[in-house]
């Protein structure tokens, strides 16, 4: 038996419990010694009886001073009662249905029990206490004992005890996956000791060191994993550039582009130049300037004979990025094409073949593009919007549609770095950090109910001066039993009763696409002057006009969702607001949004957002891309996290990592980690 065989071969492992087990996703002897306990019961404390508190389980050392008796209650039920005592007092021990091995319990010995006391103080008892005779403790009392995840089939006394065969026919030819000199410097215990003590540590402390053994382990893989990624992708040949010029592009601007802008487009530019496919990810806040940069890319991949592919996540989007693009372009002679599922059939069939016989230089779409049957002639250049959507597995499949395309990732969401390292740690990166001139911060105040007609005037004086307002809800429809306010009944109110006089539209994520696009098409041709939307406007449609942007509710937000609606406005050159609802008067809560009242920068705002929540609630959603670890949690282990990043990324650079004993097994487990990531 080895740590690959399926837990069948495991004594009292039938095809029953294989069953069971295979609802926890373990299959293989190496899957239950890495089906690490949720959590643990520490029951190493001992305590004197006079100090056992009431509900507090503990364990204790005391004496049988009345012998058990067992009296027959009803039909199913029988009780056993005897009594206990140490120095400092004496405890009742109740047993239910229990007479057999309550009555083992033998008068004048002395055992160690584990239990909780229940009731109060004049009456206090205690229910069916573990026990084992004091010389004898260790298994149930006095120890700490691992409690795992169940599944229907298989009681936790079985699972223990499968995990415990599998450690003792396993453990010895576990293999070390983390380097000698990372251990060291790291101060970190072995393989096989870790992994035995995380099933039965022997203390607390024990317990501790094992796990941060084994999550440094998860972390230091997952990075090597990507880091050979990248190394892997900037090896993937393309034909280098030839034409890399941007004169005529930069002529045709309406505006003289950023140091930032210029920086970025140079390191593209760069990556063009060098004959292996570019993988960049291209960070910027909102209203940096992206696409400014993703167009110079397109450009020189037509002007290099090349087509490009620019996907957005939603049809909006793409409608919107189809027009942002075709400004830069047009003048270039470049024209861009859309490509989207509400398109007739055809419409696309005609995309389609544009793009298979070469004749669409850009196209624009939403993901779809590269998943369904659309054939490129030459894709070249690969854009990618709102990356924080899809993970590293999503990337590879698009890249499996050109041969070797270069590929550039735009993220609007500022992202701390440790956990940009996660998600992108394939990826080289730049960096937008400077907004376009002239841009002027959006005014932002938290307001209660009180200021509510204040704010409406204030609405009213933002339409009036000719602009338009944006009111974000958290909801699309009204809900039973809840307090937040819906886009449809919150723009009924509006309609009927606040804003009469004014052009009130909604929109949100249940409307059709087509619907959708309309909607938007007239708020940005000013045909609307209040838009209430869910976050369906969050990613990126642009309305320079839109001057306000109230949020109720805003709690129900997290920050660096309410950062990147705030950029909603703000887009051109009229001084824009922002105004966060919010009745919820935990001072936690009120602290968080006043982050967003202090801080225009989205980086600062991610770092201060990712504090409070977690890496979990960061995206919002559970779509972050962010791998599964099996003892990590990105929540508490933030620090472990970075020193395994750095310790990897160290690794990596050393030429006497693929010398160093362990390397075999590293390389195995990387590969496992990442089966699916590399393109096929
Ligand atoms: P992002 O996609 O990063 O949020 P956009 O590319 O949509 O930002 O740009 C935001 C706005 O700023 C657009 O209206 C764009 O035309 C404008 N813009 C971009 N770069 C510059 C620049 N260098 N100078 C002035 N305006 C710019
Ligand atoms: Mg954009």
């Amino acid at each position: 038996m080895d740590l690959t065989s399926p837990v069948t071969a495991l004594p009292g492992i039938g095809s029953a419990r294989a069953a069971a087990l295979k609802r926890l996703n373990i299959e293989t002897v190496y899957d239950l010694i890495t089906d690490f306990p949720r959590t643990y019961e520490d029951r190493t404390r001992l305590v004197p009886i006079c100090e056992l508190e009431v509900d507090k389980p503990a364990c204790f050392e005391a004496m049988v001073i009345r012998a058990p008796r067992t009296s027959y209650i009803r039909q199913g039920l029988n009780l056993t009662k005897l009594a206990v005592a140490d120095s400092t007092g004496t405890l009742n021990l109740v047993y239910f249905n229990q007479p057999y091995a309550a009555e083992a319990l033998e008068y004048g010995r002395e055992y160690c029990f584990y239990g909780t006391l229940r009731g109060d103080y004049s009456r206090t008892q205690m229910q069916n206490p573990l026990f084992e005779p004091v010389e004898r403790q260790g298994s149930v009392t006095r120890c700490i004992v691992p409690v795992y995840s169940l599944a229907a089939g298989i009681s936790p006394q079985i699972l223990r005890r499968t995990i415990g065969l599998a450690l003792s026919a396993c453990l010895p030819t576990l293999p070390e996956v983390l380097p000698r000199s990372v251990l060291e410097s790291q101060g970190l215990m072995g393989a096989r000791e870790a992994y035995q003590m995380i099933h039965n540590p022997p203390s607390m402390d024990a317990l501790e060191a094992a796990r941060r053994r084994i999550v440094f382990e998860e972390f230091f893989l997952f990075t090597v994993g990507l880091l050979q990624l990248r190394a892997s992708r900037r090896a993937e040949s393309t034909p280098p550039m030839k034409n890399l010029s941007l004169a005529r592009f930069l002529a045709a601007l309406p505006f003289a582009p950023t140091a930032a802008q210029r920086r970025a487009v140079e390191e593209i530019t760069a990556d063009f130049a060098r004959g292996t496919a570019m993988n960049r990810l291209l960070q910027g806040d909102v209203g940096s300037g992206k696409t400014l940069v993703a167009a110079a890319a397109a450009c020189l991949a037509v002007q290099n004979g090349l087509q490009a592919a620019i996907m957005a996540p939603t049809e909006i989007l793409a409608e919107q990025h189809l027009t942002s693009f075709a400004a830069f372009l047009a003048p270039l002679g470049i024209k861009p094409a859309l490509l989207t599922g509400s398109l007739s059939a055809g419409e696309k069939r005609r995309i389609k073949e544009g793009l298979a016989g070469g004749t669409i230089p850009v196209v624009v779409g939403t993901h779809a593009l590269l998943t369904e049957d659309v054939a490129f002639q030459s894709l070249g250049l690969v854009v990618a919007d709102e990356q924080h959507r899809f993970g590293v597995a999503q990337r590879a499949a698009l890249r499996a549609k050109g041969t070797s395309p270069h590929l550039l990732v735009m993220s609007a969401t500022p992202i701390p770095r440790t956990l940009a390292m996660m998600l992108y740690g394939d990826l080289d990166v730049s960096i937008l950090d400077e907004l376009p001139p002239g841009r002027q911060k959006v005014d932002t105040f938290l307001v209660g109910e009180a200021m509510r007609a204040r704010i409406n005037a204030f609405i009213r004086k933002q339409a009036a001066a000719g602009h338009q307002v944006y009111v974000v809800c958290p909801a699309v429809e009204e809900q039973e039993g809840e307090s937040v306010k819906s886009v449809e009944a919150w723009a009924d109110t509006l309609r009927r009763t606040v804003f009469p006089d004014l052009r009130v539209g909604l929109i949100h994520g249940r409307l059709k696409a087509a619907e959708k696009e309309a909607v938007m098409a007239d708020f940005a041709a000013h045909k609307l002057d209040v838009l209430v939307a869910t976050t369906v406007i969050e990613v990126g449609v642009d309305v320079p006009n839109a001057t306000l942007m109230v949020i109720e509710n805003a709690d129900r937000f997290g920050l660096s969702q309410l950062h990147q609606l705030r950029g909603r406005v703000g887009r051109g050159k009229e001084k824009s607001y922002c105004v966060l609802f919010s009745s919820n008067q935990n001072p936690e809560t009120k602290a968080r949004l006043q982050t967003l009242v202090k801080s225009s920068n989205g980086f600062e705002i991610a770092e201060a957002d990712l504090a409070q929540r977690g890496p979990g609630d960061f995206f919002g959603s559970r779509q972050h891309g962010l791998p599964q670890f099996k003892a990590a949690s990105l929540t508490l282990d933030m620090a472990l996290l970075k020193s395994a990043q750095e310790a990897a990324a160290a690794a990596m650079a050393d030429e006497q990592l693929p010398k160093d004993p362990c390397f075999p097994a590293l390389r195995l487990r990387v590969q496992a980690l990442f089966r699916g990531a590399e393109a096929p």
